[in-house]
């Protein structure tokens, strides 16, 4: 199962070239390379009995052939089985094609079934002209496709497989899960999995396997499961081995610091900071999550660990995912530190060049004992003294690569720097194990006294002019509040233009209230400015794309209106509303629709309403979103699961997670023979 694929009857070098840039490279990774779906070529069906949006196999005799134009040249097939007719459909045909349609012949073909004008129709279906008195050939199998392989095709792929799974009769490929599990949960054996996805029989239960969630598909999804995991739980494992600075000095002015903040911490944020205190104490790096709602307190826990690294002399970094954040950090850092005597050094990407200049000597020289910034922090050229510690704030922007990539970063002498990543998404329990196995977690679980669950409405945007009233007497009281607009698709340009006409359209709406603009596309001192006035009650209303939704912090807002709040996400949402609520009043927040809504967004928004619990709110939206969306793994790059599905297959996490640990130390050798057999030889997140 180790030989190479050239060993497989025609598989050249160029072909195994090809192969090896799919991630094949022996003969089992072929057993391993799963159908994405099935197509059915057991049986015919008879064109009367054919179903709009099925994909069938068809006989039928050729009853009519005809070019037509309709704009552009059309060759239309008509064929009949006795029980109705069916019209083929070609746009891209050559002479020849066009000659095979006589009629009275015999056609078999398979495609997509549509509703056309005249009844049914296939466009461009595979088809065979028949020669006489031959039958149409049915498979004994459900015909798998396989993931979009380029420059390979299915039918030289399943001629590949084929040739794999003759092999495995002889060499099946060993079973490296643990007997107690496969029999405990009566899976399948591995060969029998991989032969019945492969080529799944003609009884197989194709919506089962449609859905993934047949025995097979789930036997190999525990394993593809524990691949990944295992494999972070690798990465975890080596950070234990590694150095860092043992922090544990520092106990006065960390007492002092606290002892001077204007409110208690929560009992959550004690626990969470205790926990730090001890991981900083290890001469081994940190590898930590914070997750906590938004509004729980998590950028004081971050001052407080970055206090006491600085205390025991190393320098700390903290990055946030926007500049707009990162700047509000940077200033409340700074009012927190001045004090004690620590000026905190900024670094963004749009700094002018000699305040970067004056930035990265401090940097250097370790005059910055502690540096705010985006992720221009680790970017070449940016050469720290002694880093210590690196917090990253709102981690579900960053994944596993950039963890990766910032661990590496700070390698000094001394080992690697204590990391903490703080994420105000909170993650369902299942999908944190299969997503941060690699980290330990911390939860504040806890709002700071007296805060008021946001009251959350949904409303259609027809009764905005209601709402317009609203904004004018809460502010009329002395209240500040936000109007969020709509988010367009990755276009900043688009955001841009319809924040400035809603702008347009309140400040006429409303020409008795300060009204305030910031969006995307301002240059972030601007945006800074815009943000200060509305902070200290210059502005009364702020007009904002989302470009607020993470860490902003106004406690004298209580109003928020959020534009389209049926195209964005639960979590989205959730996160923007955390802007209101920040005070002692009762804050609200008012979804704006346009109706009519689809059954799904209803259920979002009604998750909003009905509940203030980021938790409940992540899972719903897990739920009806994916965990892609989730974790923003577009940008992040989490993996791509092969057969494994983290929304569908949750249930198996604490399964998985228990074999994991158990095969850790039981049997190393199978554990990673899991990974590689998954993974690849390569690391999967990069260089560790
Ligand atoms: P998040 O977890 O969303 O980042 P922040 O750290 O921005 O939340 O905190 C939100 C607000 O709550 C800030 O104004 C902060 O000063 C305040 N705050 C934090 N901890 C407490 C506490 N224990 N008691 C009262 N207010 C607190
Ligand atoms: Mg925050």
């Amino acid at each position: 199962m180790e030989s190479p694929l050239t060993c497989l009857q025609g598989v050249g070098p160029a072909l195994a070239k090809k192969l090896e840039k799919l991630g094949l490279f022996c003969v089992e990774d072929l057993l391993f390379l799963l159908p994405l779906r099935y197509e059915d070529r057991t049986q015919l069906v008879k064109i009367g009995a054919l179903v709009a949006g099925s994909r069938c196999l068809v006989t039928g005799e050729v009853l009519l052939a005809e070019t037509v134009y309709r704009g552009r040249r059309n060759l239309l097939v008509r064929i009949g089985d006795g029980s109705g007719q069916l019209t083929l459909r070609f746009f891209y045909f050559s002479r020849q094609q066009q000659a095979q349609f006589q009629a009275g012949s015999s056609v078999t073909c398979f495609g997509e079934v549509r509703r056309g004008q005249a009844g049914f129709e296939m466009i461009h279906p595979e088809y065979r002209v028949l020669r006489e008195n031959q039958d149409a050939a049915t498979n004994d199998s459900l015909t798998p496709i396989y993931p979009a392989t380029e420059g390979v095709q299915q039918g030289r792929l399943r001629n590949l497989t084929d040739q794999a799974l003759r092999l495995m009769q002889k060499t099946p490929p060993a079973e490296l899960l643990p007997a107690n599990v496969t029999d405990r949960l009566g899976m399948p054996s591995l060969a029998e999995a991989i032969r019945y996805l492969h080529r799944p029989p003609p009884d197989a239960d194709v919506q089962l396997l449609l859905q993934g969630r047949h025995p097979c598909q789930q036997r190999l999804a525990f394993e593809e499961l524990l691949a990944h995991y295992l494999s972070l739980r690798q990465l975890r494992a080596l950070a234990e081995t590694e150095d860092a600075p043992a922090l544990t000095g520092g106990e006065t002015e960390v007492a002092r610091f606290i002892g001077d903040l204007p409110f208690e911490l929560t009992g959550a944020q004690k626990r969470v900071i205790d926990e730090i205190v001890a991981d900083l104490s290890e001469p081994h790096p940190m590898m930590r999550l914070i997750q906590g709602d938004v509004g729980s307190g998590k950028t004081v826990v971050a001052a407080i660990a970055c206090l006491k690294a600085i205390a025991c002399g190393v320098q700390a970094a903290i990055m946030a995912p926007t500049e707009i954040l990162a700047e509000q950090h940077w200033r409340h850092f700074a009012d927190w530190f001045r004090p004690l005597g620590i000026e905190p050094a900024w670094l963004s990407g749009s700094q002018r060049a000699a305040a970067r200049r004056e930035s990265l000597r401090s940097i250097t020289d370790g005059q910055a004992k502690l540096v705010v910034g985006t992720h221009a922090l680790f970017q070449e050229g940016v050469e720290f003294d002694r880093l210590g510690l690196v917090i990253i704030d709102e981690q579900h922007r960053f994944g596993v690569h950039q963890r990766m990539a910032l661990r590496d970063k700070g390698v000094s002498a001394e080992g690697h720097p204590h990391q903490l990543v703080m994420t105000a998404t909170p993650i369902p329990r299942t999908l944190a194990m299969a997503a941060y196995a690699d980290l330990d977690t911390s939860v504040i679980d806890e709002l700071p006294p007296g805060r008021q669950p946001v009251s959350t409405i949904a409303v259609p945007d027809t009764r905005r002019s209601e709402i317009i009233e609203r904004v004018r007497s809460a502010c009329a009281s002395g209240q500040q509040a936000y109007w969020v607009c709509p988010l367009i698709e990755e276009s900043e340009v688009l955001d841009y233009q319809a924040a400035e006409a809603s702008y347009q359209m309140l400040t006429n709406a409303l020409p008795d209230l300060r009204v305030g603009l910031v969006h995307g596309r301002m240059r972030p001192a601007e945006k800074e400015r815009g943000m200060q006035a509305f902070k200290e009650g210059l502005i009364q209303l702020l007009v904002a794309t989302t470009v607020i939704e993470v860490g902003v912090d106004v406690p004298n807002a209580s109003l928020m209106i959020i534009e389209n709040a049926e195209r964005m996400g639960l979590s989205q949402l959730h996160q923007l509303r955390g802007r209101v609520g920040r005070g002692a009043l009762q804050s609200h927040c008012v979804l704006l629709y346009k109706p009519p809504l689809g059954r799904i967004a209803k259920e979002r928004l009604a998750v909003l309403r009905d509940t203030n619990d980021g938790f409940i709110v992540a899972q719903r939206d897990l739920e009806l979103r994916g965990p892609g969306e989730l974790l923003g793994t577009r940008q992040t790059g989490l993996p791509d699961y092969r057969i494994a599905n983290l929304v569908r297959d949750a249930e198996l996490m604490p399964r998985v997670q228990m074999t994991a640990e158990a095969m850790r130390t039981a049997s190393e050798k199978n554990a990673a023979a899991i990974v590689r057999r998954w993974l690849g030889d390569t690391r999967p997140y990069g260089k560790v």
